[in-house]
């Protein structure tokens, strides 16, 4: 769990995971939650959408990279809009290098890869399929599979149906891992910025297996308590918040 919040603070770092080693599930910090070595080790990248506190991290990562002259790269995948919007408006040698020509366009430190809506398809040493989500971007949800056990990530969304439909029956599933940003008191909000808050989560809960855990992140930051609070009250011990720096064994 490199990032578990939906936003920076002292100590609270945006949305990251990395998963055994080489893939990360989104992007929005990494070098500041990992050594060298372990950013050198990172191979893919599943981008669930564009919006920063996903990707930022992507950038400094590319400069380990680029610096470190090991021929490591990172291959960036998601579906087209989202591959689209890096491409064009970040890594756009405006905003930042395009590090698909760096150091050289025949060995570059990114390189980006289109991903299939709902199909189940081969990342690294992962079985992933992206499922649309309700968001005000384009943005996928993953199904993540090693061949025996899985986990079901929301990227950011409101209330959705199509992720949980894609999962039922899903062999293996040990987590569904689910954002929420917002306070109750700030559904008005969640509704506009398509985020979930806990009263929605527990809505949601309704179309999920019920033995499976539902891991919660992406807060953000400066409603902590007040959400882990009304989370408390939710789902009766099914839910819980992720913890930042904190290694999830499924
Ligand atoms: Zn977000
Ligand atoms: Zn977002």
């Amino acid at each position: 769990m490199l990032g578990a919040f939906g936003g920076e603070g002292l100590g609270h770092r945006p949305s990251a995971f990395l998963i055994n080693d080489h893939t990360l599930l989104d992007g929005g910090t990494v070098s500041g939650a990992l050594t060298v070595p372990e950013q050198l080790s990172i191979e893919q990248a599943l981008i669930s959408h564009s919006h920063l506190d996903h990707v930022a991290g992507l950038v400094y990562l590319t400069e380990t990279l680029g610096f470190c002259e090991t021929g490591a790269a990172v291959t960036i995948s998601s579906v087209d809009p989202v591959v689209n919007t890096l491409r064009a408006g970040v890594f756009n040698n405006i905003l930042w290098p395009d590090f698909t020509k760096i150091p050289h366009a025949d060995v570059p430190v990114v390189k980006y890869r289109t991903l299939v809506d709902d199909v189940e398809q081969r990342v690294g040493d992962l079985w992933v399929t992206p499922i649309a989500v309700s968001h005000t971007v384009p943005t996928v949800g993953f199904i993540v599979h090693d061949g025996s056990t899985g986990l079901i990530y929301s990227g950011d969304t409101g209330p959705t149906s199509a992720l949980w439909q894609a999962a039922r029956g899903l062999r293996g599933l040990r987590a569904v891992i689910l954002e929420c940003a917002f306070p109750n008191r700030l559904g008005p909000l969640a509704a506009i910025a398509k985020h979930m808050t806990p009263s929605l989560i527990e809505r949601e809960l309704d179309k999920l297996a019920p033995e499976v855990p539902v891991w919660i992140f992406h807060v953000k930051p400066q409603f902590e308590e007040e959400i882990a609070e009304e989370l408390g009250r939710v789902g009766s011990g099914r839910v819980s918040l992720l913890e930042q720096d904190r290694v999830y064994s499924i």
